[in-house]
């Protein structure tokens, strides 16, 4: 099998959807003309003497001439300020989308998954670390224009694209401009993030995209500053305003033995999406296992996941599920009206659909989400 008859069989079906994890700096050439490397940023202001501000994400990197970010992926030129991720992809796969996880949104189905280089925080228990808190001259590349992309969906038969496995808001550039010409194609577009970005791209990013996972690491400022490097303040204002636009929402809570799993800031925070997101946002608590710089901790104990899930479906959440856990109860969908199982899951893998135009087949309660 040559390279490209390799990246071909990625984007079928069978080779990714074996795969665990995405393929790491993927050793492809460029096959598909990709664009110039170095794309203008959007989203950054011109100050005196060659500086920028990058206004991007809450970091507002403000940089001399030849400085980078701290994602490490966009670079001052002269006071020209440049990504250099646009179609350079380090990780493409064909996943089930509920891996990613979205249950809500076409259940069954595939998304085209890819992700460049970069990130603009810094997990300790990162599960990608080898590509996000990677340069772009540390990775292995393809080169993928945003039309390469949206074809490539669609020969391999994806109803979506989804932008994941490291930080997309740092390749904004290239999302945004590859899910316009996939949803020109019929292609839907689905994000997964840490929030960390600022109003106005949202908003830009929310006008192309159809759904958004949001990966809540915690519900303090002090695990935020100790183990993400980064602000929960605007990590709450992104899931508010997903939860505000027409886009679906996700919540994903990934609960680490002793350090983000009290039971009473897992309530309170259960008690602010239903406040702040509403009672109807699916909220996954993940099973930690420990990674990166997290070794020394167990993986999350099935009882406190349960736990979680018990507070936040008393605080009136209404889809709280089990994740990392396969064949766990707590991956089905339930009817809120009658209790059947909705969408019955087993890992990755759907086993009954009983959803008719958005209602329950058995008691017609609406069962939100994206289901065709
Ligand atoms: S996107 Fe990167 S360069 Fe821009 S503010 Fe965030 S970390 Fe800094």
């Amino acid at each position: 099998m040559n390279r490209r008859s390799f990246l071909r069989g990625t984007a079928g079906a069978g080779l990714a959807l074996s795969a665990g994890l995405p393929s790491l700096c993927a050793r492809l050439a460029a096959e598909d003309g990709g664009p110039d490397a170095r794309v203008e940023a959007r989203h950054y202001v011109k100050l005196a003497d060659r500086e920028i501000e990058c206004r991007l994400c809450p970091r507002l990197c403000r940089l001399g001439d030849k400085e980078r970010g701290y994602c490490g992926v966009r670079e001052n030129v002269g006071g020209t300020y440049y990504t250099l991720v646009y179609g350079k992809v380090c990780s493409l796969n064909v996943d089930p989308i509920e891996k990613k996880p979205f249950f809500h949104v076409l259940p069954g189905t595939t998304a085209l998954s890819l992700a460049t280089a970069g990130c603009n925080v810094n997990c300790k228990f990162c599960q990608n670390w080898e590509i996000s808190q990677a340069r772009p001259e540390q990775v292995e590349t393809i080169d993928l224009s945003p039309e390469a992309a949206a074809a490539r969906a669609a020969d391999a038969r994806c109803p979506s694209i989804a932008y994941t496995y490291t930080e997309p808001t740092v390749f904004f550039e290239y999302m945004v401009d590859t899910a316009a010409r996939a949803r020109q194609n019929g292609i839907r577009n689905v994000v997964v993030t840490g929030g960390h970005i600022n109003a106005e791209p949202l908003a830009e990013l929310l006008s192309v995209v159809d759904a958004v996972k949001v990966d809540l690491k915690g519900f303090t400022q002090d695990f935020y500053t100790r183990y993400v490097r980064g602000e929960l303040g605007p990590v709450l204002e992104t899931i508010r305003a997903v939860a505000r636009s027409k886009a679906w929402l996700e919540i994903v809570y990934l609960v680490i033995p002793t350090l983000n799993d009290r039971m009473d800031l897992i309530r309170e925070m259960a008690r602010w999406v239903r406040s702040e997101a509403g009672a109807d946002v699916p909220l996954h608590f993940s099973r930690f296992h420990p990674m990166y710089l997290v070794k020394n901790l167990p993986p999350t104990p099935v009882s406190t996941l349960e736990a979680a899930r018990r507070a936040a479906l008393e605080e009136g959440l209404r889809f709280v599920y089990v994740g990392n856990v396969p064949g766990h109860e707590a991956e089905d969908t339930n009817c809120p009206g009658c209790g059947t199982t909705v969408v019955a899951r087993t890992a990755y893998r759907i086993d009954a659909v009983r959803i008719d135009k958005g209602k329950c087949e058995k008691c017609g309660t609406l069962i939100p989400g994206l289901w065709t």
